[in-house]
């Protein structure tokens, strides 16, 4: 019984070896320059510059000037669409956009590739320049794709510097390398603060008196850090300014051996030091802050 089905066959057209075909003088002239690495298009009549050029205006049918306008290298995107899945025989293996760009100079656009990364990496407005292939032949594909213009670049920092500790400073870390805080006392005033200084930022006194603190206060203040430091031992940890007992001003430590999120302003807490062994004249002696079970404590 005959089929409704129409009758089909598969084929291939296809030029195994390539098909050549030539150029004229103007593509021609436009590859001989991307062979050399250069972009131009080419004048019309009305002035105008047309990349890639043609042999004739298009906009009024009259053949262009011969005079050829080095163009580029970067261009802007006037419109662009993302290949989320690149075919066989696409200029990348790898997400892309195809975008008509504007080169610097030129009037018209010229479509090509993108290697942008991401979708949102690439719009009409974008700044472009090409990537040019290490061996280049006369063909399009001597520019390999254009890409984004660079806009920010990832430099490594890192600064070495020695740190005097002066005099005032000098005595508390001396302590700290001991396993205690030392303070100071103002004779005007009687306020002790800690770290020791040598002068009263109330009353302007010079500070001879020096007071060694013990190692238990209140969190007067605190902040939870979701950014590694290397100076804690993990994220997130918790810094806080801690009132010793004694003290009228707070220093700033870690708070330790708490979940950060049970860390309270008015918590108790106690230093925690690193073994004696291992104690140097440096905030790293003191391993953090600890609670130590008392109630908290109502800070006005
Ligand atoms: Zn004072």
């Amino acid at each position: 019984m005959p089929s409704d089905e129409p009758l089909t066959a598969e084929h291939v057209l296809e030029f195994p070896g390539g098909y050549t075909r030539t150029t004229g003088p103007v593509i021609g002239r436009f590859l001989t320059e991307l062979r050399a690495g250069r972009l131009v298009g080419v004048r019309t009549a009305e002035g105008r510059v047309l990349v890639p050029p043609l042999e004739y205006d298009p906009a009024t049918g009259e053949p262009v000037t011969g005079e050829y306008v080095e163009v580029g290298p970067a261009g802007t995107v006037t419109a662009c669409a993302w290949v989320p899945e690149p075919l066989d025989g696409h200029p990348l293996d790898r997400p892309f956009a195809w975008a008509l760009i504007k080169l610097d100079g030129a009037d018209t656009a010229l479509v090509h590739a993108v290697d942008a990364g991401n979708p949102k990496a690439v719009a009409a407005g974008t700044r472009v320049w090409p990537v040019w292939r290490g061996e280049r032949t006369g063909h399009i594909t001597d520019i390999s794709c254009f890409a984004p213009e660079v806009t920010k670049i990832v430099s490594p920092v890192r600064s070495a510097y020695t740190l005097r500790a002066g005099g005032a400073l000098g005595v508390f870390l001396e302590g700290i390398g001991r396993g205690v805080f030392v303070g100071g006392r103002c004779g005007g005033c009687g306020k002790v603060y800690v770290p020791y200084r040598l002068s009263c930022p109330e009353c302007g006194l010079r500070i001879a008196e020096r007071t060694e603190l013990p190692g238990t206060g209140t969190v007067t203040t605190f902040a939870i850090n979701n950014l590694p430091d290397p100076r804690a031992p993990e994220v997130p940890f918790v810094s806080a300014y801690i009132l010793l007992d004694g003290a009228d001003v707070p220093m700033i430590a870690l708070v330790g051996g708490v979940p950060a999120h049970e860390v309270r302003h008015g918590m108790r807490v106690r230093a925690v030091w690193v073994p004696e062994d291992e104690r140097t004249p440096s905030m790293a002696s003191v391993r953090w802050f600890a609670p130590t079970g008392e109630p908290d404590v109502e800070l006005s």
